[in-house]
């Protein structure tokens, strides 16, 4: 048995995708800035692909920005509002403890350049209230940047008010959204989203291509210089094939999106309650407002790595939240802001259902994680004090 049960990683590309780039990575290989007829077919792809991508997120065409991935998309989003904001002596942030790197790291490197960044609290829940987003901005603040959907524990942020908040402030407002678009239903105008990250091999897309959408008037500052291509804002040779499949997963995704979505909210409910059974355990995040797919675990006295090792011998695909495997012994710092403290924050599990999980999966992962933590607990000496009445159990 294999199941990959680590979509929040990565998602397999969908069989329409590959077909859709197929032409593209054989016979029409030409460079769309071409005149001759492969270089102009390419062309067309990529603003038909614009055109799709810019529909499933209630966009138009010219706010879609085709980049790298959803790291790129973040950094060139914040360095752009950072940018605006500086024109205008406006040089304060707000956004939140619980960001991706590609968020915090950017942010990091404004704050050495004279930048002011405020980081909300999210609460035990892994949401950020947004009366703290309304106490936050001041008469300074240049941009907002709150995920639409966390990575690790699946909470849903409210976006739609605390772009609404925004709005009324005259502030921008930016989402990473790579865990939502194609898997909650996103538009940007009603969700009154200025800047939004997306990344194709989030949902089934091929990896190394994503897209920002930036509304209409927003300047962006581009990272890479060079040529004229996407409107000078972002030079290089197009990834044609990528931007091509990125589209017909997008469209894939997002017309099986109420389906799956339904069935994996079934299926995430069961595998929680299954796993709520193991002994001093706590599911991490919300357990309403999470993505459909999402199960994160935290279990006392067990370390992370053991974990999905042993996981990975039974066929099971997981992830855990602490940062080991970047060669940082740190836990997630996602894990910390909803309070859990060092000691159970490395005994993490992350699940993220794919779609095509079945109920029979559900119950081979529980009966797996279940034997597996009891096994480790069996010889772990942090599980022989707690036990002992040594030390106190957290959960
Ligand atoms: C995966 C991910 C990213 C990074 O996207 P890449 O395309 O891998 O660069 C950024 N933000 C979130 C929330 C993610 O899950």
């Amino acid at each position: 048995m294999r199941i990959y049960a680590d979509n929040a990683a990565t998602t397999k590309l969908s069989p329409e995708a590959l077909f859709a780039m197929m032409p593209y990575l054989t016979d029409c290989y030409g460079n769309p800035s071409s005149l001759y007829e492969s270089g102009q077919k390419a062309k067309e792809a990529i603003e038909q692909a614009r055109e799709t991508v810019a529909s499933c997120i209630g966009a138009e065409p010219k706010e879609i920005i085709f980049t790298s991935g959803g790291s790129e998309s973040d950094n060139q989003a914040i360095l752009s509002a950072a940018e605006i904001g500086k024109k205008n002596g406006k040089t304060h942030i707000v956004s939140d403890a619980i960001e991706h790197h590609a968020v915090l790291h950017t942010l990091k490197k404004l704050q050495t350049r004279g930048f002011d960044v405020t980081y909300l609290p999210v609460g035990e829940n892994g949401i950020v209230d947004p009366e703290d987003v309304k106490e936050a901005i001041r008469e300074d603040t240049c941009l907002v940047t709150v995920m639409t959907a966390n990575n690790e524990i699946g909470t849903i942020q409210p976006v739609c008010e605390i772009g609404k908040i925004c709005r009324e402030r005259n502030v921008l407002f930016h989402t990473d959204a790579v865990q939502a678009v194609g898997h909650l239903p996103i538009h940007v105008c009603s969700d009154n989203i200025d800047l939004l990250s997306a990344s194709a091999h989030k949902f089934h897309g091929p990896k190394g291509v994503g897209f920002l959408y930036a509304k209409k008037g927003i300047r962006l500052t581009n990272l890479i210089e060079g040529g004229a291509q996407e409107k000078g804002r972002r030079a290089g040779t197009e990834n044609v094939a990528g931007i091509v499949g990125m589209a017909e997963a997008l469209k894939g995704s997002v017309s099986r999106m109420e389906e799956n979505g339904k069935k994996l909210t079934d299926l995430r409910n069961r595998l929680i309650e299954g796993l709520s059974e193991i002994p001093h355990s706590a599911l991490n995040g919300d357990r309403e407002k999470r993505l459909p797919n999402n199960v994160s675990f935290c279990f006392e006295g067990i370390e992370g790595e053991g974990l999905l090792l042993l996981l990975d011998d039974r066929g099971i695909c997981a992830s855990s939240g602490s940062a080991c495997t970047s060669g940082s012994l740190d836990p997630s710092h996602v894990l910390l802001a909803i309070g859990r403290k060092h000691d159970v924050a490395h005994g993490s599990l992350r699940l993220t259902l794919g779609d095509d999980a079945t109920a029979e999966d559900v119950e081979y992962i529980i009966r797996s994680v279940k034997e597996v933590v009891s096994y480790l607990r069996s010889f772990s000496p942090v599980w022989r004090d707690l036990t002992a009445g040594k030390s106190e159990f957290i959960l």
